[in-house]
């Protein structure tokens, strides 16, 4: 199955595309995690993504598309994948329908103040990726999953945040339309949980009628 997850920062859209990897089984690419990868790995190539992301701006489209482009030749994609973050414009969108046909894009929503509060209070784990919060009773700043401390990302610093939701906004929504019927439309607003096993059903839907 070929998945889109549209949803902006904060909306919980990297949880649920976790848990459709391990039922499906399709491998998550969250093009923000390969660029993240990449800046670790200290190279030109990271300085020049590290300048657009630590100041909340989108990194240039052909940048973007090689790097996508690599991984969805890898052979884990063979039988789908889950597109996370990825494409954030419409010229992305029309690359992508040159490389890839899609079945669905879930497109998860959450009102702009929950999604602030989320992202100035999330906290994540570099060992193994967990995402807390430091508004969960019992947050301790280390990993509930592995122990490791956890970290705050460069770009959910408040002022970085606003950027990146005002890209989003204006970036991310017109792709709703470009997709049209093929977009499933779900509220975050529930607990995580009920959130997905509405997405779950969607899925189940699809690979029935397929
Ligand atoms: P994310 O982890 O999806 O919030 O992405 C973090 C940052 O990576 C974004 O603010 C952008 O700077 C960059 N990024 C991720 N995906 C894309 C994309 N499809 N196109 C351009 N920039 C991206």
């Amino acid at each position: 199955m070929k998945i889109i997850l549209l949803g902006a920062s904060g909306s919980g859209k990297g949880t649920i595309a976790k848990k459709i990897s391990a039922d499906f089984k399709v491998p998550q690419i969250s093009t923000g995690d390969i660029f993240r990868d990449i800046i670790k790995r200290k190279s030109t190539l990271g300085e020049q993504v590290k300048s657009y992301i630590n100041y909340g701006k989108l990194v240039p489209d052909d940048i973007t598309l090689k790097v996508l482009r690599q991984r969805l030749k890898r052979v884990d994609c063979q039988n789908g994948f889950i597109l996370d973050g990825f494409p954030r414009n419409i010229d992305q969108a029309k690359s992508l329908s040159k490389i890839s046909d899609i079945d669905i894009v879930l497109n998860i929503e959450l009102p702009l103040e929950e999604l602030e509060k989320r992202l100035v209070n999330r906290r994540i784990c570099a060992k193994c990726g967990d995402i807390d919060s430091t508004k969960y009773s019992g947050f301790t700043g280390y990993c509930r999953k592995c122990g490791t401390k956890l970290f705050q990302r460069d770009d959910d610093k408040p002022e970085i945040i606003k950027t990146r939701l005002e890209v989003y906004k204006n970036q991310v929504s017109p792709l709703i339309n470009f997709y049209g019927d093929k977009v499933q439309t779900v509220s975050n607003s529930a607990s995580p949980d009920e959130t997905y096993a509405r997405v779950k059903t969607f899925l189940l839907n699809l690979e029935a009628k397929a």
